[in-house]
């Protein structure tokens, strides 16, 4: 299989299994600039809903992926900003629905759902996973750091009434921060809201990967208890484990790690595993394997808690 530029994976993950990812955008084009973002700072805003790339070109990836990938679950679009500022995802989800009976997943941080325009693009997606990461505007500010013009009302106003025109499953998205978002408080507002937005699921999830900025840190495992507990007061909370990548389709090891270090840091012990699929009972051909992926010199390795991460080197 050629070199992909948009499409990436599968990856597998608790959430959605094994998700052909689809990502549509140029780094890093968001209307947040959350303090957790793995795709670091924002330098500036894009708040403008533009076809970043030719819709047709991203099709016909998708296509050729279908056509060689195996034991796909999810198409899942996603990618390194906001997805929805994509416009002409919902031509790219109905071509695809006309392809494939495979499950189409959209990450969203949710923010233009106050466009009815937006809205009426993801109607035919499976699955649609919006976030909220505050119930009260002081913390959405701290936390999620929107761009001028997209207030928590708003955010809000349009989960709602996404909520009321969409007929999929609507899965919530909430980062619990450690001193931030995690005291019962915090959590009771959250719970307000999410019970008024009506998710099918809450997706708890946790900063696991390195953030821009050092105020982020895992919550404690009685935090997550706590959270789970009063969130549950709103919709069912699922904790999902860390996804795990599959490397073993991939005709070249090296532009696989980078195209998946592209979107995220990929943790060093990760990749060591998923190296082993693909070299079953060699750990000396996945320590040269590593070895010479990071002689590329595409990457740095940094540190995160007793994790050590690849990111992409800057330049
Ligand atoms: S919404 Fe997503 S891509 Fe945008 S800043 Fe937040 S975490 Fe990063």
């Amino acid at each position: 299989m050629r070199a992909m530029k948009y499409v990436f994976g599968p990856v597998s993950s608790k959430r959605l299994g094994q998700s052909l990812g689809v990502d549509l955008l140029a780094p890093k084009s968001c209307t947040w600039n959350c303090i957790y973002c793995q795709l670091g700072r924002s330098n500036r805003f894009v708040t403008e809903r533009s076809e970043f790339f030719p819709r047709q070109e991203i099709l016909d990836e998708i296509v050729e992926a279908l056509g060689s990938a195996t034991a796909i679950d999810w198409i899942t679009f996603v990618g390194s900003g906001e997805t929805t500022l994509y416009k002409g995802i919902g031509w790219l989800i109905h071509e695809v629905k006309q392809r494939t009976a495979i499950p189409v997943a959209v990450i969203t941080n949710g923010s233009l759902l106050h466009l009815p325009e937006v809205r009426a693009e993801l109607l035919e997606a499976d699955a649609v996973l919006p976030s909220l990461n505050a119930g009260s505007e002081e913390l959405y500010n701290r936390i999620d750091r929107p761009a001028e013009g997209f207030g928590f009302r708003q955010h809000l106003d349009g989960l709602r009434q996404f909520r009321k025109e969409f007929s999929g499953k609507l899965w919530v998205e909430v980062m619990l921060i450690a001193g931030l978002n995690d005291s019962d408080e915090a959590l009771q507002d959250l719970a307000v809201e999410l019970a008024h937005i009506h998710p099918d699921t809450v997706h708890l999830v946790v900063p696991t990967r390195p953030a821009p900025e050092n105020i982020v840190s895992m919550p404690d495992d009685a935090s997550i208890r706590r959270a789970v507990f009063i969130l549950s007061q709103a919709a069912p909370v699922v904790h999902p484990v860390k996804g795990s990548m599959n490397l073993t389709g991939a005709a070249d090891l090296l532009d696989a790690v980078t195209a998946i270090a592209t979107r995220h840091p990929v943790q060093e012990r990760e990749l060591e595993t998923a190296l082993l699929d693909c070299f079953p009972g060699d750990p000396d051909a996945v320590r040269q394997s590593m070895d010479s992926m990071f002689a590329s010199g595409r990457f740095d390795r940094v540190a995160q808690g007793s994790e050590l991460y690849w990111i992409m080197k800057a330049g």
